[in-house]
Protein backbone atom coordinates (compact mmCIF):
# COMPACT_ATOMS: atom_id res chain seq x y z
CA UNK A 1 0.00 0.00 0.00
CA UNK A 2 0.78 3.61 -0.78
CA UNK A 3 2.56 5.42 2.16
CA UNK A 4 0.34 8.11 2.70
CA UNK A 5 -2.86 5.85 2.37
CA UNK A 6 -0.88 3.69 5.20
CA UNK A 7 -0.87 6.58 7.16
CA UNK A 8 -4.31 7.40 6.70
CA UNK A 9 -5.37 4.32 7.77
CA UNK A 10 -3.42 4.60 10.66
CA UNK A 11 -4.67 7.62 11.75
CA UNK A 12 -8.27 6.68 11.28
CA UNK A 13 -8.18 3.54 13.76
CA UNK A 14 -8.16 6.05 16.92
CA UNK A 15 -9.21 4.56 19.73
CA UNK A 16 -11.68 6.44 21.03
CA UNK A 17 -11.92 4.42 24.45
CA UNK A 18 -8.15 6.05 25.30
CA UNK A 19 -8.96 9.29 23.62
CA UNK A 20 -12.47 9.97 25.17
CA UNK A 21 -11.80 8.10 28.66
CA UNK A 22 -11.51 10.35 31.79
CA UNK A 23 -8.65 9.85 33.60
CA UNK A 24 -8.91 8.59 37.45
CA UNK A 25 -8.99 12.24 39.41
CA UNK A 26 -8.04 14.19 36.20
CA UNK A 27 -9.35 17.63 36.13
CA UNK A 28 -12.11 18.30 33.85
CA UNK A 29 -12.70 21.03 31.35
CA UNK A 30 -15.85 20.72 29.20
CA UNK A 31 -14.87 24.34 27.33
CA UNK A 32 -11.92 22.63 25.99
CA UNK A 33 -13.62 19.68 24.83
CA UNK A 34 -14.96 19.94 21.29
CA UNK A 35 -18.54 18.63 21.11
CA UNK A 36 -18.05 19.21 17.34
CA UNK A 37 -14.93 16.48 16.73
CA UNK A 38 -15.89 13.59 14.39
CA UNK A 39 -12.08 12.89 13.85
CA UNK A 40 -11.49 11.79 10.45
CA UNK A 41 -14.42 11.04 9.07
CA UNK A 42 -15.94 13.22 6.39
CA UNK A 43 -19.27 12.91 7.32
CA UNK A 44 -22.27 10.10 8.21
CA UNK A 45 -21.48 8.82 5.15
CA UNK A 46 -18.19 8.17 5.45
CA UNK A 47 -18.35 6.35 8.59
CA UNK A 48 -21.55 4.35 8.14
CA UNK A 49 -19.69 1.40 7.30
CA UNK A 50 -17.51 0.98 10.61
CA UNK A 51 -21.10 2.22 12.30
CA UNK A 52 -22.71 -0.84 11.12
CA UNK A 53 -19.74 -3.07 11.22
CA UNK A 54 -20.04 -2.28 15.47
CA UNK A 55 -23.77 -2.73 15.67
CA UNK A 56 -23.07 -5.99 13.63
CA UNK A 57 -20.41 -6.88 16.74
CA UNK A 58 -22.30 -5.58 19.26
CA UNK A 59 -25.32 -8.08 18.25
CA UNK A 60 -22.79 -10.97 18.39
CA UNK A 61 -21.36 -9.96 21.81
CA UNK A 62 -24.49 -9.97 23.33
CA UNK A 63 -25.47 -13.00 22.55
CA UNK A 64 -21.91 -14.28 24.05
CA UNK A 65 -22.73 -12.90 27.13
CA UNK A 66 -26.38 -14.05 27.22
CA UNK A 67 -25.06 -17.57 26.40
CA UNK A 68 -22.58 -17.36 29.12
CA UNK A 69 -24.44 -16.26 31.64
CA UNK A 70 -21.48 -15.07 33.99
CA UNK A 71 -21.11 -11.27 33.71
CA UNK A 72 -23.47 -8.26 33.40
CA UNK A 73 -22.55 -4.95 31.01
CA UNK A 74 -24.11 -1.51 32.39
CA UNK A 75 -24.12 1.60 30.46
CA UNK A 76 -24.90 5.03 32.27
CA UNK A 77 -25.65 7.62 29.60
CA UNK A 78 -25.73 11.10 30.84
CA UNK A 79 -26.56 14.50 28.96
CA UNK A 80 -28.19 17.73 28.54
CA UNK A 81 -31.70 18.03 27.49
CA UNK A 82 -31.59 16.93 23.71
CA UNK A 83 -28.12 15.70 24.59
CA UNK A 84 -29.24 12.41 22.50
CA UNK A 85 -29.52 9.77 25.47
CA UNK A 86 -32.61 8.05 23.63
CA UNK A 87 -30.50 8.32 20.45
CA UNK A 88 -27.95 6.64 21.66
CA UNK A 89 -29.94 3.59 23.58
CA UNK A 90 -31.64 2.89 19.98
CA UNK A 91 -28.44 3.05 18.22
CA UNK A 92 -26.66 0.93 20.80
CA UNK A 93 -29.50 -1.73 21.62
CA UNK A 94 -30.65 -1.88 17.87
CA UNK A 95 -29.02 -4.97 17.23
CA UNK A 96 -29.51 -6.60 20.32
CA UNK A 97 -31.84 -9.52 21.50
CA UNK A 98 -34.54 -7.63 23.73
CA UNK A 99 -34.28 -11.39 26.09
CA UNK A 100 -31.13 -9.92 27.70
CA UNK A 101 -31.43 -6.76 27.41
CA UNK A 102 -33.29 -3.95 29.04
CA UNK A 103 -33.40 -0.24 29.58
CA UNK A 104 -33.99 2.08 32.52
CA UNK A 105 -35.41 5.76 32.62
CA UNK A 106 -34.46 7.90 35.67
CA UNK A 107 -37.01 10.72 36.48
CA UNK A 108 -37.52 12.48 39.60
CA UNK A 109 -37.69 10.38 42.24
CA UNK A 110 -41.17 9.20 42.95
CA UNK A 111 -42.79 9.20 46.25
CA UNK A 112 -41.19 5.65 47.70
CA UNK A 113 -38.10 6.32 46.17
CA UNK A 114 -37.28 9.77 47.77
CA UNK A 115 -37.94 8.30 51.00
CA UNK A 116 -35.10 5.66 50.45
CA UNK A 117 -31.33 6.62 50.37
CA UNK A 118 -30.36 7.71 46.61
CA UNK A 119 -29.03 4.77 45.36
CA UNK A 120 -32.36 2.43 46.49
CA UNK A 121 -33.87 2.66 43.47
CA UNK A 122 -30.18 2.28 41.18
CA UNK A 123 -29.26 -1.13 42.67
CA UNK A 124 -32.43 -2.95 41.98
CA UNK A 125 -32.69 -1.36 38.61
CA UNK A 126 -29.11 -3.51 37.90
CA UNK A 127 -29.80 -6.52 35.67
CA UNK A 128 -28.62 -10.01 36.58
CA UNK A 129 -25.38 -12.16 35.12
CA UNK A 130 -26.05 -13.06 30.94
CA UNK A 131 -27.92 -9.08 30.49
CA UNK A 132 -26.73 -5.62 29.18
CA UNK A 133 -28.70 -2.97 31.08
CA UNK A 134 -28.68 0.54 29.26
CA UNK A 135 -29.27 3.47 32.11
CA UNK A 136 -31.07 6.70 30.54
CA UNK A 137 -29.88 8.67 33.43
CA UNK A 138 -28.92 7.72 36.51
CA UNK A 139 -27.63 8.14 40.00
CA UNK A 140 -25.35 10.61 38.72
CA UNK A 141 -29.00 13.00 38.52
CA UNK A 142 -28.13 12.49 42.37
CA UNK A 143 -24.82 15.00 41.75
CA UNK A 144 -25.91 16.76 38.87
CA UNK A 145 -29.51 18.04 39.08
CA UNK A 146 -29.49 18.01 42.97
CA UNK A 147 -26.58 19.93 43.09
CA UNK A 148 -27.85 22.46 40.75
CA UNK A 149 -31.24 23.16 42.22
CA UNK A 150 -29.95 22.50 45.60
CA UNK A 151 -32.52 19.95 46.41
CA UNK A 152 -30.36 19.34 49.41
CA UNK A 153 -27.41 21.13 51.08
CA UNK A 154 -23.83 20.59 50.20
CA UNK A 155 -22.63 18.67 52.83
CA UNK A 156 -25.17 15.60 51.77
CA UNK A 157 -24.81 15.47 47.99
CA UNK A 158 -20.70 16.34 48.32
CA UNK A 159 -20.51 12.75 50.02
CA UNK A 160 -22.32 10.96 47.01
CA UNK A 161 -19.85 10.56 44.70
CA UNK A 162 -17.89 8.40 47.45
CA UNK A 163 -20.67 6.11 48.03
CA UNK A 164 -21.43 6.03 44.28
CA UNK A 165 -17.51 5.21 43.77
CA UNK A 166 -18.28 2.85 46.11
CA UNK A 167 -20.76 1.15 45.07
CA UNK A 168 -19.96 0.85 41.39
CA UNK A 169 -16.79 -0.81 42.79
CA UNK A 170 -19.00 -3.57 44.67
CA UNK A 171 -20.80 -3.85 41.53
CA UNK A 172 -17.78 -4.43 39.06
CA UNK A 173 -16.44 -6.86 41.90
CA UNK A 174 -19.46 -8.87 41.12
CA UNK A 175 -18.89 -8.87 37.64
CA UNK A 176 -21.11 -5.91 36.19
CA UNK A 177 -19.16 -4.06 33.32
CA UNK A 178 -19.41 -0.34 34.09
CA UNK A 179 -18.94 1.99 31.06
CA UNK A 180 -20.29 5.69 31.53
CA UNK A 181 -20.98 8.23 28.87
CA UNK A 182 -21.43 11.75 28.77
CA UNK A 183 -23.01 12.65 25.35
CA UNK A 184 -21.01 16.28 25.24
CA UNK A 185 -23.21 18.42 23.11
CA UNK A 186 -22.73 22.77 22.99
CA UNK A 187 -25.49 25.44 23.83
CA UNK A 188 -25.69 26.21 20.20
CA UNK A 189 -26.68 22.79 19.43
CA UNK A 190 -29.20 21.74 22.07
CA UNK A 191 -31.06 25.33 20.28
CA UNK A 192 -30.96 23.84 17.23
CA UNK A 193 -32.50 20.14 18.29
CA UNK A 194 -35.13 22.12 20.52
CA UNK A 195 -36.14 24.05 17.46
CA UNK A 196 -36.29 20.31 15.44
CA UNK A 197 -38.86 19.13 18.39
CA UNK A 198 -40.79 22.25 18.33
CA UNK A 199 -41.23 21.92 14.36
CA UNK A 200 -41.90 18.24 14.02
CA UNK A 201 -45.29 16.76 15.13
CA UNK A 202 -43.15 13.58 15.70
CA UNK A 203 -40.98 14.97 18.00
CA UNK A 204 -42.68 17.83 20.07
CA UNK A 205 -44.29 15.05 22.29
CA UNK A 206 -40.69 15.48 23.79
CA UNK A 207 -40.87 18.81 24.95
CA UNK A 208 -40.97 19.64 28.56
CA UNK A 209 -41.63 22.59 29.98
CA UNK A 210 -37.79 22.12 32.36
CA UNK A 211 -35.81 22.06 29.14
CA UNK A 212 -35.40 26.07 29.01
CA UNK A 213 -35.49 26.36 32.49
CA UNK A 214 -32.82 24.07 32.89
CA UNK A 215 -30.89 25.51 29.92
CA UNK A 216 -30.57 28.61 31.94
CA UNK A 217 -28.55 26.69 34.59
CA UNK A 218 -26.34 25.19 31.66
CA UNK A 219 -23.17 26.93 33.62
CA UNK A 220 -23.98 25.20 36.86
CA UNK A 221 -24.86 21.64 35.22
CA UNK A 222 -21.21 21.89 33.44
CA UNK A 223 -19.99 22.46 36.42
CA UNK A 224 -21.06 19.57 37.49
CA UNK A 225 -20.23 17.35 35.49
CA UNK A 226 -17.00 18.36 35.65
CA UNK A 227 -16.44 17.32 39.13
CA UNK A 228 -18.54 13.90 38.95
CA UNK A 229 -16.60 13.31 35.64
CA UNK A 230 -13.73 13.63 37.77
CA UNK A 231 -14.38 12.43 40.58
CA UNK A 232 -15.80 9.10 39.78
CA UNK A 233 -14.26 7.64 36.92
CA UNK A 234 -12.31 4.97 37.76
CA UNK A 235 -10.30 2.46 36.40
CA UNK A 236 -13.42 -0.16 36.94
CA UNK A 237 -16.00 2.24 36.21
CA UNK A 238 -14.71 4.55 33.69
CA UNK A 239 -16.48 7.83 32.29
CA UNK A 240 -15.87 9.20 28.45
CA UNK A 241 -16.42 12.43 27.15
CA UNK A 242 -18.42 11.72 23.64
CA UNK A 243 -18.17 14.78 21.31
CA UNK A 244 -22.25 14.64 20.13
CA UNK A 245 -23.20 17.77 18.16
CA UNK A 246 -22.44 15.08 15.56
CA UNK A 247 -24.85 12.48 16.17
CA UNK A 248 -23.47 9.63 13.85
CA UNK A 249 -20.07 10.31 15.76
CA UNK A 250 -21.44 10.10 18.80
CA UNK A 251 -23.17 6.48 18.11
CA UNK A 252 -19.49 5.46 15.90
CA UNK A 253 -17.53 6.64 19.16
CA UNK A 254 -19.58 4.71 21.62
CA UNK A 255 -20.09 1.98 19.50
CA UNK A 256 -16.47 1.68 19.25
CA UNK A 257 -15.59 1.82 23.04
CA UNK A 258 -18.53 -0.86 23.53
CA UNK A 259 -17.04 -3.08 20.78
CA UNK A 260 -13.48 -2.82 21.90
CA UNK A 261 -14.51 -3.66 25.89
CA UNK A 262 -16.82 -6.49 25.33
CA UNK A 263 -14.34 -8.34 22.81
CA UNK A 264 -11.51 -7.93 25.11
CA UNK A 265 -13.79 -10.48 27.85
CA UNK A 266 -13.09 -13.18 25.37
CA UNK A 267 -16.39 -14.58 26.18
CA UNK A 268 -16.95 -18.13 25.66
CA UNK A 269 -19.69 -19.91 24.77
CA UNK A 270 -20.66 -22.38 27.11
CA UNK A 271 -19.94 -26.61 26.45
CA UNK A 272 -22.39 -28.45 25.50
CA UNK A 273 -23.82 -30.05 28.97
CA UNK A 274 -25.61 -32.68 26.92
CA UNK A 275 -23.10 -36.09 25.18
CA UNK A 276 -23.06 -34.57 21.74
CA UNK A 277 -22.52 -37.97 20.05
CA UNK A 278 -25.45 -39.88 21.69
CA UNK A 279 -27.86 -36.65 20.82
CA UNK A 280 -26.36 -36.68 17.65
CA UNK A 281 -27.18 -40.27 17.18
CA UNK A 282 -30.75 -40.06 18.71
CA UNK A 283 -31.14 -36.95 15.54
CA UNK A 284 -29.69 -39.93 12.91
CA UNK A 285 -32.82 -41.79 14.21
CA UNK A 286 -35.37 -39.18 14.12
CA UNK A 287 -34.42 -38.66 11.07
CA UNK A 288 -34.75 -41.78 9.12
CA UNK A 289 -38.42 -42.40 11.02
CA UNK A 290 -39.68 -38.78 9.97
CA UNK A 291 -38.14 -40.19 5.89
CA UNK A 292 -40.47 -43.44 6.75
CA UNK A 293 -43.40 -41.20 7.59
CA UNK A 294 -43.27 -39.23 4.48
P1 LIG B 1 -36.21 13.17 30.89
O1 LIG B 1 -35.07 12.22 31.05
O2 LIG B 1 -35.91 14.29 29.95
O3 LIG B 1 -37.51 12.50 30.61
O4 LIG B 1 -36.41 13.93 32.30
C1 LIG B 1 -36.30 13.32 33.51
C2 LIG B 1 -36.15 14.39 34.58
O5 LIG B 1 -36.00 13.74 35.83
C3 LIG B 1 -34.94 15.27 34.37
O6 LIG B 1 -35.28 16.62 34.48
C4 LIG B 1 -34.02 14.84 35.49
O7 LIG B 1 -33.16 15.86 35.92
C5 LIG B 1 -34.99 14.41 36.55
N1 LIG B 1 -34.36 13.53 37.52
C6 LIG B 1 -33.80 12.32 37.29
N2 LIG B 1 -33.26 11.82 38.42
C7 LIG B 1 -33.49 12.73 39.39
C8 LIG B 1 -33.18 12.80 40.77
N3 LIG B 1 -32.50 11.83 41.37
N4 LIG B 1 -33.57 13.88 41.46
C9 LIG B 1 -34.26 14.87 40.85
N5 LIG B 1 -34.58 14.88 39.55
C10 LIG B 1 -34.20 13.83 38.82
MG1 LIG C 1 -36.16 15.81 28.62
Amino acid sequence: MHKAALLQQKSRIVRYSKRFRVKPGHKVKLADIDPDFHSTHEDEAAAKGEIVTNQEKLRALQYRMYAENKRSLLVCLQAMDAGGKDGTVQHVMAGMNPQGCRVQAFKTPSAEEAAHDFLWRVHKAVGPKGTVTVFNRSHYEDVLVVRVHKLVPKKVWSRRYDYINDFEKELTDSGTHILKFFLHISKEEQLIRFKERLNDPTKQWKISESDYLEREFWDDYMKAYEDALRECSTDAAPWFIIPSNHKWFRNLAVSQILVEHLEALKMEFPKPTVDLKRIRREYHRAEKEEHKRR
